[in-house]
């Protein structure tokens, strides 16, 4: 722990409040304080590329307990007057214990490193600080934002009624997917007595591999407890299209009403991907929206040679698209897209002081229309300055790396007797644990929840757990092209390291009390 070098702890007064005005106007940003930007932006970028430059691995391990003081500490009444001294500050409460995603040895969760042109983006809209609310906040960003939209949409190929929205991301993105799935099942409804029959009959198919942010969004969109059913998946961990539609039938004989399908096109733990044109099939002809959830597997839009594996996504109602996952953006930057436009009709609400009615006739763009955020960030921006520095392909060909480097690292767990490994990936995650042998083998959870837990302790690298059929598993999700196979191997050789010796200890330790 470093010693800090400003000032944490003094009886001396505040400084007096009648110096404030002059000085506070100077930081803020305008015609007369372009050089204050200028140099305070650009000692921040210094610090940030000095530390990416310098850490060898990708986190200290600090814990919560260690490093909560320090933030504590901080007098948030007392300012330290300068950007340079509120820095030194941040690298002890903050820089110095980060975790680091370009790192290739961070393995654990859905995080990528940032493009830096999208860094660029980053630092031109919070300067510009453009709202994507209406257009008179914003101007051409809106006009940016609507051709990612339709950017996105083709590539997905959702036809020529598409359009969507950028949100903070998939969680959001699933939310508003719902929100519109629910009030298409109940556009029916002829009054709230009808509505209030229907609300708790409402039913989410998706699996058991889905993300939980469908459980959270059921719940704000006040479904019922029970609404979102969560069917089998195969030995791929992909949904049993047969399983989906039988379970619409047993809904629509138990009088429930199937509001929605939601396909994942890269699961969170297994990479799998749902038969998505069966499902669509299989949507189409029950009349029951589709939702494809492809926050992860979203970067095979971009790829040359897997874009096939996404094959029926385009018959999808909705897609929710992570760009902050597999295209190589800093957070937040995510989509959803609909096939109708119309649907998103469903989140509009016209504010007098804001959006009145007539700016529709008046074809005025205003984004809030479309979307459940108000005063919302132009993190469009970062997509569209990679695209326009390294374009589609260049992004496709990055997640084309991490895909393959998941596939060796798959072929080297499988490999390697210590370890037990689950089906491989149609993306980048490996989920395996490892397997004790002889008098230890009971121990196989709490040796592979210990071995991750001293991994991070040690900060040498990061991988995540979860637990598969009752059983606790490791994860690795390789989202980092820098990462190779030796990286791979050599957190391997940790994970069996730390794993083997707490398996060692407590057969050695139950030993030594029968002998005793
Ligand atoms: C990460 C993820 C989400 C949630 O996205 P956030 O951007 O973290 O809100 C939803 N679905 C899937 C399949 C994901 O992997």
């Amino acid at each position: 722990m470093t010693v800090p070098t400003y000032p944490v702890e003094t009886t001396a007064p505040p400084p007096a409040p009648a110096a404030a005005p002059a000085a506070a106007r100077a930081q803020l940003l305008h015609e007369g304080s372009v050089e204050q930007y200028r140099r305070t932006l650009a000692a921040g970028v210094d610090r940030v590329a000095r530390r990416v430059a310098t850490v060898d691995r990708p986190g200290t391990g600090i814990t919560p307990a260690e490093l909560a003081p320090l933030v504590d500490r901080v007098d948030l009444d007392r300012p330290l007057g300068d950007a340079g001294a509120a820095l030194d500050e941040l690298e002890d409460v903050y820089l110095h214990d980060a975790v680091w995603f370009h790192h290739p040895r961070y393995l654990a969760h859905l995080n990528c490193p940032v493009a830096i042109p999208a860094l660029l983006g980053e630092a031109v809209l919070t300067a510009v600080n453009s709202s994507l609310d209406t257009w008179d906040q914003s101007a051409g960003a809106t006009l940016i934002e609507r051709r990612l939209i339709d950017w996105t949409a083709t590539r997905i190929g959702l036809g020529p009624n598409a359009d969507g929205v950028f949100t903070s991301g998939g969680s959001q993105s699933n939310l508003q997917a719902l929100l519109l799935a629910r009030e298409e099942a109940c556009v029916a409804a002829t009054g709230p007595a009808e509505r209030a029959d229907l609300l708790p009959r409402l039913r989410v198919i998706t699996s058991a591999a889905g993300h939980f942010s469908v459980q959270k969004s059921a719940k704000l969109l006040g479904l019922a407890p029970d609404a979102v059913i969560a069917v089998s998946t195969d030995a791929q961990r992909r949904i049993r299209p047969a399983a989906v539609r039988d379970e619409i039938a047993r809904c629509r004989q138990a009088g429930l009403v199937v509001m929605a399908v939601v396909g994942t096109a890269g699961t969170t733990d297994f990479g799998s991907i749902d038969p998505l044109a069966e499902l669509a099939g299989i949507c189409a002809a029950a009349g029951v929206w589709l939702h494809v959830d492809a926050a992860y597997g979203c970067g095979l839009l971009v790829s040359t040679t897997r874009r096939h594996l996404l094959d029926g996504i385009e018959r999808a109602d909705s897609v929710t698209v992570d760009y902050h996952k597999s295209f190589f953006q800093p957070v937040s930057s995510s989509a959803l897209l609909v096939r109708d436009r119309r649907a998103l009709r469903h989140a509009t609400y016209h504010a007098d002081y804001l959006n009145p009615a007539r700016m529709v006739e008046q074809r005025i763009p205003n984004q809030v229309d479309k979307s459940l955020q108000t005063t919302r960030r132009f993190d469009a921006l970062k997509l569209w300055l990679t695209l326009r520095v390294m374009g589609p392909d260049a992004l496709g060909a990055l997640f084309d790396e991490v895909v393959d480097r998941a596939a060796d690292a798959w072929e080297l767990v499988s490999e390697d007797p210590r370890f037990e490994v689950l089906t491989r990936s149609s993306l980048s995650t490996v989920v395996f644990r490892y397997l004790p042998t002889g008098p230890g083998r009971e121990l196989a959870d709490a040796a592979n929840l210990h071995a991750r837990e001293a991994l991070a302790a040690s900060g040498l690298a990061v991988v995540a757990g979860t637990r598969v059929d009752g059983r606790h598993f490791l994860k690795f999700t390789l989202l980092n092209p820098a990462t190779t196979v030796e990286d791979v191997g050599h957190v391997l050789e940790l994970i069996a390291t730390h794993a083997g010796r707490y398996v060692h200890d407590r057969t050695a330790a139950d030993l030594t009390c029968h002998v005793g």
